[in-house]
C-alpha cells in the first residue's frame, strides 16, 4: 500500500512535505467543521487535522485509515507527544477498513480487567505501552544473538517432542498416535541436548529455547516460557561467569541504557538464606534476618529450647500502624509455613511490649533489642523451629515489608551471583532427597567424599544469577564423568535399572570423550519483565495463560474429539 513514512518519522523539519500515512484511529474530537484524529502506528501518534470535516467518510476510533495530506507546523506544541510540533493537513482519508466498538479502550491506562485483556490480547497489545514491552524482549535478542555470535557461539535447536526425564517440575506430555501408549514429554530446557552438543563438539552453544513445566503458576511463572540457553566448553566457573556478566551487561546497556558495573558480586547460598532468608534475596534494603539462638541460649521458653532455629527481623517504623489485624495475618503466614507461630514485639519508649514479652528475662530483652538493634517504632518478629521453614518465612516477610514500606528505590538494578549451592535438598513435603538444580550438576571436587557418608554436604559447582530479587538464571558445572553421573542418579532414588532406561543414553555418551563444561540459562521473560519494569511475567508474553493455566482468547486446554482420541488410544476416565 502506499506510504510515504511512520508517523514518528516526521519533524518540524518535514513542514511542507506531502506524506501518506497508514494506521489506526486512536482519537477524534469534532470541534465544528474541523475535525482532528490522533492517528496511531507502530512507532507512534501524529495529529490529522481536517479542515472540512463533513467530506470526510464516517471514522471511528480503531478504524484502518490512510491520510494523504501535507506537514504543517502546530501553533501550539503538544509536548506529550513526539510529533506534538506538528500536523498533518490532510486533503484525503481512506478508510482501509472499519472496527467494532472496542471491549478496552486501546491507550496505555487502561481499567479493563485482565481476564478481557487476555481474552482480546491481540487489542491489548495493541496498546503502545504492551508493544513497548515487545520491542525490550527484542532487543534482548538481537544482544543475545550479537554478543554470542562474536564469541563463536553457535545457535542449535533442540526437540521439542522428548523423552520424558525427570528434572525437577512435572512434565508436559504429548501421546504418541503411532505407539498408543507411549508418550513424548515437552522439554522443560534443552539440559542434556546442549550437554550432548558439547560431546558432539560445538564447544559453544545457545538456543531461545522454548521450555515447558507444568507448575502451579505464579505472577512471574508461565507454563510455556522462553530461555536463552547456554553451553560452553573448557571453561571454569570464573570464566565462564565473567562471560555471562559481558552478556548481561549488553543487554543492560542495548535496552535500557544502564551501565552495570562488572564484576558482579558473588554470595554463598548459605549466606543468602542467613541473611535475606531466600536463595533469590533482593538486597536493595535491609531487614535482614539475625541469629537469636545466642539470645535464648537459657531460655524457659518451651518451644523455643529445642528449636533448631530461632531467627528475627526488626522492621523500621511501624509499631504505630501495626494492628491486631497485621499481627493475626502474620500468624497465618507462619501456619503456611508449616511453623506454630510468630513472636511479634513492638519497642515502645524504650521498653519492648507485646504478649511475648512475658517468656523474656530482662537479659533477654536487651540482647534481644541489641541484637535486632530495634529503635523505638519499630517491630520485631521472632520464630523458631526447622531451619528450612524458619527462614524462607521471614525472608517472605522481609521482602514484603521491604515493598509495603517503600523501600526499594523505583529504577534501581541489584544483580548478584548466588554461589555454591547445595548439590541436593530434601523435600519440604515428602522428606525425599532432590537435587537443588539438576542431576547433571557438578559436585564440588572437595566434596566428593561426602556422597557415600552424607549427601546433604555437598555443595556443588552452581551459580544463580539474580536480579531485583527474581532469579533471572541459574546453571551448573556439569559431571562429565559416567561413575559418577551414575552416582548421583542413585543418590536421588533410581537404581542402575532405571538409570539404564531413562537416562542410558546420556550415562553412555559420557564415555566417549566428553570435555568438561558449564552453561546456564537465563529466563528471557524475566529479563524482559525486569527491564521493562513490570512485575507481571503476563505482561512480556505475547499470548499467555491466566493463573489457571487457561488461555481465555483460545480458552486452551481444550477437549478434542472423540475420534482424536480414538486414533491416540486413549479413554478419558474423569473429566473435570
Ligand atoms: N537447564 C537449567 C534450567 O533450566 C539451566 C542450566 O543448568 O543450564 O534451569
Amino acid at each position: 500500500m502506499e506510504r510515504t513514512c511512520r508517523n514518528t518519522e516526521l519533524s518540524i523539519k518535514d513542514v511542507g512535505r506531502q506524506v501518506t500515512l497508514l494506521g489506526w484511529v486512536a482519537k477524534r474530537r469534532n470541534l465544528g467543521s474541523i475535525l482532528f484524529i490522533d492517528l496511531r502506528d507502530r512507532s507512534g501518534i501524529i495529529q490529522i487535522m481536517v479542515k472540512d470535516a463533513d467530506k470526510v467518510p464516517d471514522i471511528r476510533n480503531e478504524y484502518v485509515i490512510q491520510v494523504k495530506g501535507v506537514v504543517g507546523k502546530k501553533e501550539v506544541a503538544n509536548p506529550n507527544l513526539k510529533t506534538g510540533e506538528i500536523e498533518i493537513i490532510a486533503d484525503e482519508i481512506v478508510v482501509v477498513n472499519t472496527a467494532k466498538l472496542t471491549p478496552l479502550i486501546i491507550a496505555d491506562e487502561t481499567d479493563a480487567l485482565e481476564e478481557t485483556r487476555l481474552k482480546y490480547r491481540y487489542l491489548d497489545l495493541r496498546r503502545p505501552c504492551m508493544q513497548k514491552y515487545f520491542d525490550i524482549r527484542d532487543q534482548i535478542k538481537i544482544s543475545v544473538h550479537s554478543y554470542l555470535h562474536k564469541l563463536q557461539f553457535i545457535e542449535v535447536e533442540t526437540p521439542m517432542l522428548c523423552a520424558s526425564s525427570p528434572e525437577g517440575a512435572k512434565e508436559y506430555l504429548v501421546p504418541s498416535r503411532l505407539h498408543h501408549g507411549s508418550f513424548y514429554a515437552l522439554p522443560q530446557s534443552p539440559q542434556m541436548f546442549k550437554q550432548l552438543l558439547m560431546v558432539a563438539g560445538f564447544e559453544r552453544y545457545y538456543q531461545v529455547a522454548r521450555c515447558f513445566r507444568d507448575e502451579d503458576l505464579r505472577a512471574d511463572r508461565q507454563p510455556d516460557f522462553t530461555q536463552i540457553d547456554i553451553e560452553t566448553s573448557f571453561l571454569d566457573q570464573e570464566q565462564f561467569l565473567e562471560m555471562m556478566e559481558g552478556l548481561i551487561h549488553e543487554i543492560f546497556m542495548n535496552t535500557i541504557g544502564y551501565d552495570v558495573k562488572l564484576p558482579l558480586r558473588q554470595m554463598p547460598y548459605r549466606e543468602a538464606m542467613e541473611r535475606f532468608g531466600s536463595d533469590k534475596p533482593d538486597t536493595r534494603f535491609g531487614i535482614e534476618l539475625k541469629d537469636l539462638k545466642e539470645v535464648f541460649k537459657d531460655t524457659t521458653f518451651e518451644a523455643y529450647k529445642s528449636a533448631e532455629t530461632i531467627k528475627g527481623i526488626c522492621v523500621p517504623g511501624v509499631a504505630a500502624e501495626t494492628s491486631r489485624k497485621v499481627i493475626d495475618n502474620l500468624t497465618l503466614e507462619a501456619k503456611k509455613f508449616g511453623l506454630g507461630g510468630l513472636a511479634v514485639l513492638k519497642k515502645e519508649n524504650g521498653e519492648l511490649t507485646g504478649s511475648f514479652v512475658k517468656f523474656l528475662s530482662e537479659a533477654e530483652k536487651v540482647a534481644l533489642i541489641n541484637k535486632l538493634e530495634a529503635n523505638d517504632g519499630d517491630i520485631l518478629i521472632i520464630s523458631a523451629g526447622a531451619y528450612n521453614r524458619v527462614t524462607p518465612l521471614l525472608g517472605a516477610l522481609r521482602l514484603q515489608y521491604g515493598k509495603q514500606l517503600g523501600l526499594i528505590k523505583p529504577n534501581t538494578y541489584d544483580l548478584l551471583w548466588v554461589v555454591d549451592f547445595p548439590m541436593f535438598e530434601r523435600d519440604v513435603e515428602s522428606g525425599a532427597i532432590v537435587a537443588t538444580h539438576h542431576p547433571f550438576t557438578r559436585p564440588k571436587d572437595e566434596d566428593l567424599k561426602y556422597l557415600d557418608e552424607d549427601p546433604t554436604k555437598v555443595i556443588s559447582y552452581a551459580y544463580d544469577i539474580v536480579i531485583n530479587g527474581y532469579e533471572a538464571g541459574g546453571g551448573t558445572l556439569r559431571i562429565y564423568d559416567q561413575d559418577v553421573q551414575r552416582k548421583i542418579f542413585n543418590i536421588l532414588g533410581l537404581s542402575d535399572a532405571e538409570v539404564e532406561k531413562k537416562f542410558g543414553y546420556f550415562v553412555n555418551a559420557l564415555q566417549y570423550g566428553t570435555p568438561p563444561h558449564a552453561g546456564m540459562a537465563f529466563g528471557l521473560d524475566r529479563l524482559a519483565m525486569i527491564l521493562g519494569g513490570t512485575d507481571n511475567i503476563r505482561d512480556v508474553i505475547a499470548f499467555p495463560k491466566n493463573l489457571a493455566g487457561v488461555d481465555p482468547m483460545s480458552m486452551a486446554p481444550t477437549e478434542v474429539s472423540a475420534q482424536q482420541l480414538e486414533d491416540l488410544g486413549i479413554v478419558i476416565k474423569d473429566k473435570d
